[in-house]
């Protein structure tokens, strides 16, 4: 579906030469849910930017169905970012719009008349579960309910990826799982692909079908998710697998202690 060979992507900062992503090849096929795990400053979002095609890498190819970007005309890519759908850790919500108006917004240019992007909101407003908050604003809804008006507003054009950059690291536990088993759904329910940047393990470890982890702008191991954790390579590796044990350790002993279950709550608003 999309395919990276050999990408860098250098910038230059006061004469200072940064090399954000080096010599990074990898392919995302249709279906897949695929990780991208690292931590601060390894080049995830460089790369997620490259995969968004708004950053033109400095080397190597963009390969669409096979097809160079770089062969595209100023439309073709136009076309081609329509069909890639973005989430954030912050969400990225208007909040002086309502929910509705919210995911409106992205269908502005749909060419959809008004009847039709009503039935396309509330279609949408179902599928994230959120239809009893149509005409609330951003700021009465609990983290998880934004994350899931984000989705929905990158679902509006009917994307074939959603591009998912640290889209649970601002949730709790608990909500972070109910965002992971919405993605599940989208994926196993409307084929939808999608990738995931993350610093945590764990997310990884819920969702993806396969992880690519970065250091200093290149992957260093990629794999399925089952090799990576069963046999992982590389000492960064092992240490992310560390931390998803000992958060998957801190749920059980959440779960098993009532107390500790009530503090882990979501708070529904
Ligand atoms: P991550 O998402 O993994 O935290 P980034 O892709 O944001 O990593 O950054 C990788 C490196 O590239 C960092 O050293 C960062 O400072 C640098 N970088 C990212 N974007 C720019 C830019 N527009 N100009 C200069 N340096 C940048």
């Amino acid at each position: 579906m999309i395919e990276l060979k050999n990408i860098n992507v250098t910038f230059h900062q006061k004469k200072k030469r940064i090399d954000a992503v080096k010599s990074v090849s990898i392919k995302i096929d249709k279906g897949d849910v695929f990780g991208i795990v690292g931590y601060s400053g390894a080049g995830k979002s460089t790369l997620v930017r490259v995969i968004n095609l708004l950053q033109r890498p400095t080397t190597g190819e963009v390969l669409i169905q096979g097809k160079d970007i770089l062969d595209f005309s100023a439309k073709e890519l136009r076309q081609q970012r329509k069909k890639i759908g973005m989430i954030f850790q912050h969400f990225n919500l208007m909040k002086e719009r309502t929910i509705s108006e919210n995911i409106d917004f992205s269908l502005k240019y749909s060419g959809l008349s008004k009847a039709k992007r009503k039935e396309k909101i509330e279609s949408l407003l179902t599928l994230v579960g959120l239809e009893e908050k149509r005409e609330a604003y951003p700021s009465q809804l609990s983290g998880g309910q934004k994350q899931r008006v984000a989705i929905a507003r990158a679902l509006a054009n009917d994307p074939e990826i959603l591009l998912c950059d640290e889209a649970t690291s601002a949730l709790d536990p608990k909500t972070t799982s109910q965002i992971l088993e919405l993605l599940k759904k989208l994926n196993q329910d409307l084929g939808l692909t999608i990738v995931l940047i993350t610093h945590e393990m764990q997310v990884v470890k819920e969702v993806c079908h396969k992880v690519a982890v970065m250091e200093a702008g290149e992957v260093i191991e990629e794999n399925d998710i089952v090799s990576i954790f069963s046999n992982p390579q590389k000492e960064l590796t092992k240490d992310f697998i560390r931390t998803a044990t000992h958060i998957d350790q801190a749920i059980e002993t959440i779960a098993q202690h009532p107390t500790l279950t009530n503090l882990a709550e979501d708070e529904e608003l």
